[in-house]
């Protein structure tokens, strides 16, 4: 991994190699299963869990529909507070104003809060660029930080790697960061976490500026709100000077009222647990307390496209829980790094193309990295219908349509290689509508049947084909098996007298063999229909 996502492949190349990883999908299988039976266990305790399921989509979409009332609702109380409102267009926009930030600090070193926003805008290589270096301290981050890879899981970031390999990276890379890992470190649990515990807390105690994400903003009084396990999250919103938070706007929540919601929610369906270890709340800044300074960063980057589109907006209340990635059986067989974004698993595939746009070929591809099997849409505490989304997505990209860019109405074209495919979908549909048509066509394929390539070339067939070959054609039509049928079961004593013409003409004892076979009916000896026997004999058939 080169540490950066530009670049990478679509989904169907990068599953491919993906899959035929064993270790990989080895430590993903132990991962995602334990991890999903723990969440069963933790919701099955709460007996009102589908309520507040309920609860949370409504308050998101209540959010949503008003985004424009809370946001400056929030940014009025956060500046009242004392902080600073930066609003940022896209993902230039936000690492332009955070490195202007930390350039004015005078520091050329921060420590961050684990963030999927910052991944989202790339913001590490833009600090890097600038010739700052910023240090992730949530554990896992770091095991990817320091093995110069990409996350994999929106939770669980380094779920592809065992603990013998965070072993290696830890003694390999630690000491170019800063404290080396202990001398014959084991690949212990209990060592490697003491080993980054150390190495970190040299970082909490010098870093004078902090970069962090938020679960959630509440409009009415300017509190952001940071959820985390490992209490890294409280040491960076705490000590440094400067705070400088990176927040997607959909992340605004209107009350205190409404955070219990999701207090409940958000443990149980990510971690596991009955509530989450630690929650850091802050409202600006607080003389001789926390940092002197805080700016909040407001990022769009296509999320108002996204609100735009009725079907597709659901996508925005994500609170980020993971649940959704531990159920997904793509998910579970390539891992986070095929989906070629920070959002990986069914959330990044609706998810995505929404805030890109489905230009590129990874985008494209995103909305087809599902079975559809609907196991995400059970598990999501705020009942995103994530199967519906990419059905919507994937007809928009064959067929084109009606979206919204940066703002902009505009008509996307259907995709090159589907014009084919949409045009045999046109044909087929005209073809089942006409029934002489159908009869014709049918006879066709019979006759030629044996002529029929199992793997027809051309690109667009080729999706079709590449990985499995084209059902068979009988040597019969439906039809034609039926009309030999009727004449069977009308005629049936002279067909018992006469030479059965095919083979399917068996007597009806033949049931069992095989259930398709046609049938002749057999006719009681007293002339009664067997179910009028069955009648007689007490209506048992009921
Ligand atoms: S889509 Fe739902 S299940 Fe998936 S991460 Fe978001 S909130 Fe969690």
């Amino acid at each position: 991994m080169s540490g950066t996502y530009l670049g990478l492949p679509s989904f169907p190349a990068a599953a491919r190699e993906a899959t035929r990883d064993g270790q990989l999908r080895a430590n993903l299988r132990h991962a995602t299963h334990t991890i999903r039976s723990k969440r069963a266990t933790a919701i099955s305790e709460l007996t009102d869990w589908p309520q507040l399921r309920a609860a949370g989509a409504a308050i998101k979409d209540h959010t949503l529909r008003h985004l424009d009332h809370y946001l400056l609702q929030l940014e009025e109380a956060v500046t009242a507070a004392g902080g600073t409102v930066h609003w940022a267009t896209d993902a230039d926009d936000a690492n332009r104003i955070i490195t202007a930030l930390v350039h004015a600090t005078g520091h050329t070193e921060v420590v961050k809060v684990k963030s999927m926003t910052t991944q989202e805008t790339g913001l590490n290589h833009a600090l890097a660029h600038a010739g700052i270096t910023a240090y992730e301290t949530d554990l896992a981050e770091l095991i990817v930080q320091l093995g110069n890879d990409l996350p994999s899981h929106i939770l669980v970031p380094a779920i592809h790697k065992n603990r013998t390999e965070i072993r290696d990276i830890f003694t390999r890379e630690m000491t170019h960061w800063g404290r080396p890992a202990p001398d014959n470190l084991t690949d212990n649990p209990t060592d490697l976490a003491e080993a980054a515990r150390l190495h970190l807390r040299e970082k909490f105690l010098t870093a004078k500026v902090a970069i962090s994400g938020a679960n959630f903003m509440i409009a009415e009084t300017g509190t952001l709100a940071v959820l985390e396990s490992e209490g890294n999250g409280r040491m960076c919103l705490t000590l440094p000077d400067t705070l400088i938070t990176l927040a997607g706007i959909e992340k605004v929540i209107p009350t205190w009222q409404d955070l219990e919601v999701f207090l409940q929610t958000l443990p149980r369906s990510s971690t596991a647990e009955r509530m989450n270890p630690y929650t850091t709340l802050w409202t600006g800044t607080t003389p001789h307390n926390g940092p002197r300074t805080f700016h909040l960063v407001l990022l769009d980057n296509g999320r108002t496209d996204t609100l735009a589109d009725t079907t597709g907006r659901q996508a925005l209340r994500c609170i980020r829980c993971s649940a959704c990635l531990n159920v997904c059986p793509v998910y579970e067989r390539t891992g986070g790094h095929a989906y070629g974004t920070p959002y990986p698993g069914p959330i990044g595939a609706i998810l995505t193309p929404q805030l890109h746009g489905t230009t590129t070929p990874l985008d494209a591809s995103l909305p087809y990295a599902s079975t559809l099997c609907g196991a995400c849409y059970d598990v999501c505490p705020v009942a995103i219908d994530i199967p519906d989304i990419l059905t919507h997505l994937r007809e928009r990209i064959t067929q084109g349509g009606p979206t919204t860019r940066q703002g902009q109405k505009t008509t996307i074209k259907p995709a090159k290689r589907h014009r084919l495919e949409h045009t045999t979908m046109r044909t087929t549909r005209w073809t089942l509508q006409h029934p002489t048509a159908l009869h014709h066509a049918q006879k066709l394929a019979t006759h030629t049947r044996k002529l029929h390539p199992k793997n027809p070339p051309g690109t667009t067939t080729k999706a079709w084909t590449t990985t499995r070959n084209l059902p068979q054609i009988p040597p019969t039509t439906f039809r034609q098996w039926w009309q030999q049928h009727q004449k069977q079961t009308t005629q049936p004593t002279q067909h018992t007298q006469q030479a059965p013409h095919t083979e399917k003409a068996q007597p009806a004892h033949n049931t069992e063999q095989n259930e398709l076979t046609p049938q002749t009916p057999q006719t009681p000896q007293n002339g009664k229909s067997e179910k009028g026997q069955q009648n007689e004999k007490g209506g048992r058939q009921q």
